[in-house]
This record gives structure tokens, C-alpha cells and sequence, in this order.
């Protein structure tokens, strides 16, 4: 469920009708609705009432610091994968001890910033890398509280890009060496070991993967506790999936998500951290854009949007499916046709959709991709010097452009010219 819904023939952002916001900022641009994010933090905080947890957002998905400051308002901790990321969180006014920090390449300066400005842990997933926040730890004087990532080998059933707990993957530690790398991490002084993690990858619809994964860290918990480590937090990962196709799909609910986490490892009595990103951003934004041109093609008509795969580059780069809706509310059992929908942008891959059944559109008409809240403006660029899209945040009747869109002039001054020129 979200806040994007049709009200006298206009679809509204909660209360505020997007062709407005439009009129006021100029398409393309994003918009999320506050209502819709706080609502799913807290399904997934609720989902794991009853046990001790934090719901640490992933916010590689959408990083506004609007976004992250909305949510730690709420009490969700953050899931960074880079400096960048740990700055922004730590901007946002999220305490270090609200911070997890993941991702296979951590560098020493990353570990130090971190070390120093606060962490609740860092999820390792090499020894190279355990052995490099050692040294760095005890240079500082400092433990870094640690759980590994384990690769619990299975299928998540996902895209290829996005899958991420198969042997295969580059992540984490194969599952069956936990117990040595363990053994390796207790004799590093700069180490505190706290718990496991494990993620298994992105946009997952059912939840059978992760009763696979939970019930091998429940056991590999049970093993490591016989080996004399303190594993008392669990961090489960993210990756719950949205329904981009609403006409067609259904996946797990967070209710669902965390009974099964109850089910597999209430018995441990472990701390809970589970880190959604796309569940809770995705349904929570849309992307906003004009129809600059209807060309007549063999076949079917194109509809030229002045958005493009340097906007949202999901359809691209996964083949993702995002329903595109007209922002006046089309009349009741009027016919459909087929258009392919592309962006102005010199390169064929720049479609976002071909053969789209879509109620007769023309020129000037407004569209919006949903589910575009999540790895939609993080993953966008200024390909073919198109200004980076800017961002506004909803919050009932007041909205406010989050991230402003660039001039060319500021554009083009990032560029210097070196002296010789
Ligand atoms: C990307 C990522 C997440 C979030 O995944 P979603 O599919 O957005 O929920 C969580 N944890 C880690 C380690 C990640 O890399």
C-alpha cells in the first residue's frame, strides 16, 4: 500500500496533486511520501515486536538525507557500504551505534572513520579484511565489534544481478569455513566477534530462501556457541521484495518475513538486525516525467519521455518492469493501446518499456513510473549532460524539493581546465 492514489482525477502525493509539484519544479523529478515510508519502517519494526531488534534501513537504496533523517526519526539504525554513506548517516544525526556498515571492500581509511566517529559493527566478509580492521583497531586502540557474512549457498531466486547468497557470489564467507574463519577473528585482539550475518540478495517473492538461510545461521550459531564465541546479535540482511507489477504479483509481507524469523531463530535469544532498503523506499517513490513527443513507429507509436535511463536506469540495467501511470486519471473502460516508451538519450537501451498497454497519451501529458522510490535517483547520473533529476519529499500537504535540480553553469564549473590549456 502507498500514498500515490487518484482524488478528483489527479493522482496525489498523500495530499498534494503531482501535476502541481510538476508546474513548481519541472520535470523529471522523483517524489516520496513520508507517510508510505514511515508506514513500512514500521511494519518491519513491528513484525519483530516481541524481540529484541533493530530495523537498520539500507540506505544504498535512496540516501536523501531528508529520507534517512525521516527514518531515524522513527528510530531505524542504517546500513552503509561506504564512507560516503556512514557521513551521510552520521549527518543525518543517526548515533554510530545505530550504524552497521557492510560491503566486501571496506578500506582502512573507511574502517578508521568509522571506528572513530561510532559503529555498532561491521559485517567482515574475508579474512584479508578482518586481519586489515584488526590492524586499524589496534592502532586506534580500539575493538571493532564484528559479525562475519556468511554465503549460505542458496538460491534466492532472483535476478542474477541481485542475487547474492549463492557459492558463486563474491560475497561473504562459505558457510562451511564459518568455523575456522571464527577461530581466526578470536585471536585478533583489535576484534570484537558479536554475531553472524547473512544476505542472500535483492527483490526476493518468496520466502522459502529465507527459511533456508535462517535455519543454517540458527545452526551455525548453536556451533559457534559450542566453540566459546559470544554470538548474541543476529543481522539477517535485507532484500524483501515489492510488487512493481501490481496486476500480477504478491510477494511476502513483512508479517510474514518476521514470523519466519521467529519461527527459525526466536529460540536463540539473539538480538535481531534485519536491513530492508527497497521495501522501504520503493513503493515509497515515484518518478515524475513529460511526454515530449508521440512518433508514429512501424507497428506501434513511441512515447519520447524527457526522462531517461540516466534517471532511473533499473529497466536497463535489470530488465525491470515499473508500472507507468498518466497523472490524469484515464476514464473508466477506455481502450488501451501499445506504445514503446523510451527516453531521449542515444542509445537503444534507453527504453522503459516495450509494448505498454497505456490509455492514449499525447504530448505535454504528465506519466509516473511507480515502485521508483528505491535504486532509482542513488543509481542516476548526468549521461549526456542531463542535469541530475531532483527530488522532493511529501509529507501531507507541504512538499519540499529535497534536492535541488542542477544548472548547467553548476554542472559544467565541476569540470577545471588545466593551466595549458
Ligand atoms: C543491498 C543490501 C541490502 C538491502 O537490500 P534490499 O533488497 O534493498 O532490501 C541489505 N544489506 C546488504 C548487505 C545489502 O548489500
Amino acid at each position: 500500500m502507498d500514498h500515490f492514489l487518484y482524488r478528483d482525477g489527479r493522482l496525489h502525493a498523500e495530499d498534494v496533486p503531482l501535476a502541481e509539484i510538476a508546474a513548481e519544479v519541472g520535470t523529471p523529478f522523483y517524489v516520496y511520501s513520508t507517510a508510505t515510508l514511515t508506514r513500512h519502517f514500521r511494519l518491519f519494526d513491528e513484525a519483530l515486536d516481541g524481540m529484541e531488534h533493530l530495523v537498520c534501513y539500507a540506505m544504498k537504496a535512496a540516501s536523501n538525507q531528508a529520507i534517512i533523517k525521516t527514518l531515524a526519526e522513527l528510530g531505524a539504525g542504517m546500513d552503509v557500504v561506504s564512507g560516503g554513506e556512514y557521513t551521510r548517516a552520521k549527518a543525518a544525526g543517526v548515533p554510530g551505534d545505530r550504524i552497521v556498515f557492510s560491503g566486501v571492500g571496506k578500506t582502512r581509511d573507511e574502517m578508521r572513520m568509522a571506528l572513530e566517529g561510532g559503529i555498532r559493527q561491521f559485517n567482515v566478509e574475508s579474512e584479508a579484511e578482518m586481519a586489515a580492521l584488526d590492524e586499524v583497531a589496534q592502532g586506534l586502540g580500539l575493538r571493532a565489534p564484528i559479525t562475519v557474512r556468511v554465503n549460505p549457498d542458496v538460491d534466492a531466486k532472483t535476478h542474477a544481478k541481485i542475487a547474492t547468497g549463492k557459492s558463486e557470489n563474491k560475497f561473504g564467507i562459505p558457510i562451511s569455513r564459518a568455523r575456522d574463519v571464527y577461530a581466526l577473528a578470536a585471536g585478533m585482539p583489535g576484534l570484537e566477534v558479536v554475531g553472524i550475518d547473512v544476505h542472500i540478495g535483492s527483490q526476493i517473492t518468496e520466502l522459502e530462501p529465507y527459511r533456508l538461510a535462517y535455519e543454517k545461521v540458527a545452526e551455525l550459531t548453536e556451533a559457534l556457541r559450542e566453540d566459546g564465541h559470544d554470538i548474541h546479535r543476529l543481522d539477517l540482511g535485507g532484500g524483501l521484495g515489492i510488487p512493481y507489477e501490481r496486476a500480477n504479483s504478491a510477494p511476502p509481507l513483512p508479517v510474514e518475513y518476521g514470523q519466519l524469523i521467529k519461527e527459525t531463530l526466536g529460540h536463540l535469544g539473539c538480538e535481531i538486525e534485519i536491513e530492508p532498503g527497497r521495501l522501504v523506499a520503493g513503493n515509497a517513490g515515484l518518478l515524475v516525467s513529460r511526454v515530449i513527443y508521440v512518433k508514429a513507429g512501424e507497428g506501434r507509436d513511441f512515447l519520447i519521455l524527457d526522462a531517461a535511463m540516466n534517471d532511473l536506469i533499473r529497466p536497463a540495467m535489470y530488465d525491470a518492469w515499473h508500472d507507468i501511470v498518466p497523472l490524469a486519471e484515464p476514464a473508466a473502460g477506455i481502450d488501451q493501446r501499445a506504445y514503446d516508451i523510451v527516453g531521449p538519450v542515444c542509445e537503444s537501451g534507453d527504453t522503459f518499456a516495450k509494448a505498454r498497454m497505456m490509455p492514449p497519451l499525447i504530448e505535454g501529458d504528465l506519466v509516473a513510473f511507480r515502485s521508483a522510490g528505491a535504486y532509482g535517483a542513488v543509481m542516476s547520473s548526468e549521461y549526456n549532460t542531463r542535469p541530475l533529476v531532483p527530488e522532493v519529499l511529501v509529507h501531507e500537504h507541504q512538499f519540499a524539493v529535497i534536492r535541488a535540480r542542477p544548472t548547467f553553469d553548476e554542472m559544467i564549473k565541476r569540470d577545471t581546465i588545466p593551466e595549458w590549456l
